[in-house]
């Protein structure tokens, strides 16, 4: 998706990851949260976007994936920039849970797979790059059940929280083994439709 738009797509999830590796105690407490599932609080989430929005690189807009995922995120977010529109992923939790339990990252340059759905060329490594490909920590059956009930729980009621505020664009997911340039297109189209000052950008 990134690399249609040039701008760059922050990740929370991404950011959390990297900061759990480090031997602090802040490094421990995130931990902890992600390997149960559960959400980072919110101060600490909150504290990593505003630091990662004031870098230059996103002076020109940014994509936000996994963020705001609590209404105390949204409403902080407003403190920060202007929220143009929100990409929406409809899909059925049986697929989340076959795709999710079987999708494989690349360690360096963090080009996803799936081991059923969009093999790499050789198992294990990377067609892009070369690198070698992980599972996530999270990407268990048990998990990814957990980390659906948080949605449920924290997540979805954002969805009325922005009705009416912000545009909606989205895609929806009915079959299995789509292929991830089906969903980017679809969402594109809808980009296009808002007519954003993106619009340059979306050929
Ligand atoms: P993701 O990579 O977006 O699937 O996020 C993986 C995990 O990182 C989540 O299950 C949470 O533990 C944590 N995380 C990522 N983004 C947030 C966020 N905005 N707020 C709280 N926790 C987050």
């Amino acid at each position: 998706m990134q690399s249609k738009f040039d701008i760059p797509a922050i990740s929370t999830g991404d950011i959390l990851r990297e900061m759990a590796k480090e031997e602090t105690q802040l490094a421990k407490e995130i931990r902890e949260f992600m390997s149960k599932g559960e959400l980072v609080p919110d101060k600490i989430v909150i504290e990593i976007l505003k630091e990662k929005l004031a870098e230059d690189v996103s002076k020109n807009g940014f994509i936000l994936d996994g963020y705001p995922r609590t209404l105390g995120q949204a409403k902080a977010l407003e403190n920060f920039t202007r929220n143009d529109a929100i990409i929406r992923l409809r899909v059925p939790e049986w697929i989340l849970v076959e795709r999710l339990s079987s999708r494989r990252i690349c360690k360096a340059c963090g080009a996803v797979y799936n081991i059923r759905f969009l093999k790499p060329k050789n198992p294990g490594i990377c067609d892009k790059c070369g690198g070698q490909l992980y599972q996530r920590i999270d990407d268990t059956p048990k998990l990814i059940k957990e980390r659906l009930k948080v949605y449920e729980r924290q997540t979805r009621p954002l969805i009325e929280y922005y009705k009416g505020k912000v545009p909606f664009v989205e895609s929806n997911t009915e079959k299995i083994d789509i292929p991830p340039d089906i969903a980017v297109a679809e969402i594109i189209k809808g980009l296009k439709k808002l007519n954003l000052p993106l619009k340059g950008k979306l050929g």
